[in-house]
């Protein structure tokens, strides 16, 4: 690049065209400084895992990422980025513990592992239902490449099932023995009944080949990292918000949900994969709110003049929803601990940020600073600059 020479600065519009030039070549420069990454635990040989986290780009997928990065383990992921995007897990592309894998768990998938979570699924109604054929592939044939896989390596996989394994349920709260009330042939029914099936293949497994299985039932989860325009209702919310649109209630707003923030969530897989429990568990917050209540407390949070309308109910929509937790309190000692408050500011700000993002050269800033639970691991403000 050519020196510049400042004297020949004799105007206005000349300053500004030897600024821009300036803050080009700092970007040059910025871009050839070597990238930094979170400072990771390290683990010796006898302790490091290799996991598998198919499903690792989506939402949920990328802060178990985080969480099993920090804590030193070597993480491989598998994603078709149907629903998940590279840039949930950017901040880890390159360093030595990740591996990105470009690949749809349909199709067989040989490597070596230790343990499997295996998430890969789109979760919001919208997803699951562009393509329902597809949902059902990827939730069984999916699931026994997965489990064909744990069987030929002898590792152990956890399954992400879901509380719509319940159905429209006539038992509340739902407990794990309930077996649900699931619509065969409705518009759920390919989400649903695929990930019936999913739980059933894990046991098949279990009985017939030994394969060790954890079943994790989870209901309703939100926090930064949820696709904006999923569809589900957390998003669909602060986005109408945020933009100033209508908060659309489906039907009369009066069916019930619970939901968790995504770091909770995160520390009961993890407790539940190294654990000694094999049957089914709930993971869900029990904190339950009507639809409406749920329109209100979003309105008043993020403030604006968006106004809360009634749009036509969503078929087969379950009308009542929360998890009953004693089996995931007794056997891991885990428990929600995050606020619906605290969870919800955390994923407004993230919504926010994202929609002013103009580049995409702009980095992910939702790093694993924000996980509450690594914070106690790690000293807080250790991955600030990153
Ligand atoms: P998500 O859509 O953000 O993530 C799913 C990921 O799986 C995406 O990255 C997607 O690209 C990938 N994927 C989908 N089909 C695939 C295929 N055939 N091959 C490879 N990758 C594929 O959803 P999420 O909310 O992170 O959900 C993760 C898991 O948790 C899912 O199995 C879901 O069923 C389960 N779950 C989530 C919730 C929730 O509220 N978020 C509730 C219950 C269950
Ligand atoms: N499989 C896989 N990776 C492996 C082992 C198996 O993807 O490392 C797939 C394989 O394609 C097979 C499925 O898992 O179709 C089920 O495997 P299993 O050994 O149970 O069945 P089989 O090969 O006997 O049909
Ligand atoms: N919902 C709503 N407005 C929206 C999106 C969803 O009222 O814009 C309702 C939906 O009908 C359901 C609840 O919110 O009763 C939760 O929907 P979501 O799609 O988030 O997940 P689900 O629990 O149904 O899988």
């Amino acid at each position: 690049m050519e020196p510049m020479n400042i004297d020949k600065i004799d105007n206005m519009d000349e300053a500004l065209l030897k600024i821009q030039e300036l803050e080009k070549r700092l970007k040059d420069i910025e871009y050839r400084i070597p990238k930094k990454y979170p400072e990771v635990k390290f683990l010796t040989y006898k302790d490091r895992k290799r996991i598998l986290v198919t499903g690792g780009a989506g939402f949920v997928g990328s802060h178990l990422v985080d969480r099993l990065m920090m804590e030193g383990h070597e993480v491989i992921v598998v994603d078709n980025f149907f629903t998940g995007r590279k840039r949930n897990v950017e901040h880890w592309i390159g360093h030595e513990n990740f591996e990105l894998i470009h690949h749809d768990i349909v199709n067989p998938l040989y490597i070596e592992v230790d343990q499997i979570y295996h998430l890969a699924s789109p979760a919001s109604p919208p997803h699951y239902m562009y393509n329902p054929v597809k949902t059902i592939k990827t939730n069984t044939v999916g699931t026994i490449n997965m489990l064909g896989l744990a069987k030929r390596v002898g590792a152990r996989v956890l399954i992400a099932s879901t509380s719509e394994v319940y159905g429209d349920p006539e038992v509340h709260p739902q407990t794990e023995s309930y077996w649900g009330h699931v619509n065969p042939i409705g518009p759920r029914a390919c989400y649903d009944e695929a990930k019936r099936v999913s739980e059933t293949l894990a046991y098949s497994y279990d009985k017939q080949e030994n394969v060790e299985v954890r079943v994790a039932r989870i209901f309703n989860t939100y926090g930064p990292r949820m696709h904006m325009n999923d569809g589900r209702v957390v998003s669909n919310f602060i986005l109408q918000a945020l933009t100033g649109q209508d908060i659309t209630i489906y039907g009369s707003g009066q069916q019930t949900r619970s939901f968790q923030y995504v770091t909770d969530l995160v520390d009961g897989l993890v407790k539940l994969q190294n654990s000694n429990y094999s049957l089914p568990v709930n993971l869900g917050n029990p904190e339950e709110h009507t639809i409406e209540e749920f329109a209100v407390i979003i309105h008043k949070m993020v403030g604006g003049k968006s106004h809360i309308v009634h749009k036509e109910a969503m078929e087969d929509d379950p009308q009542r929803r929360k998890p009953d937790i004693t089996r995931a309190k007794n056997i891991l000692g885990w428990q929600p601990v995050v606020s619906l408050q605290e969870g919800i500011k955390k994923t407004v700000n993230y919504f926010r940020k994202e929609l002013m993002r103009s580049k995409h050269s702009e980095r992910n800033l939702h790093s694993p600073v924000d996980a509450s639970n690594i914070n106690k691991v790690h000293k807080a403000g250790d991955y600030n600059d990153f």
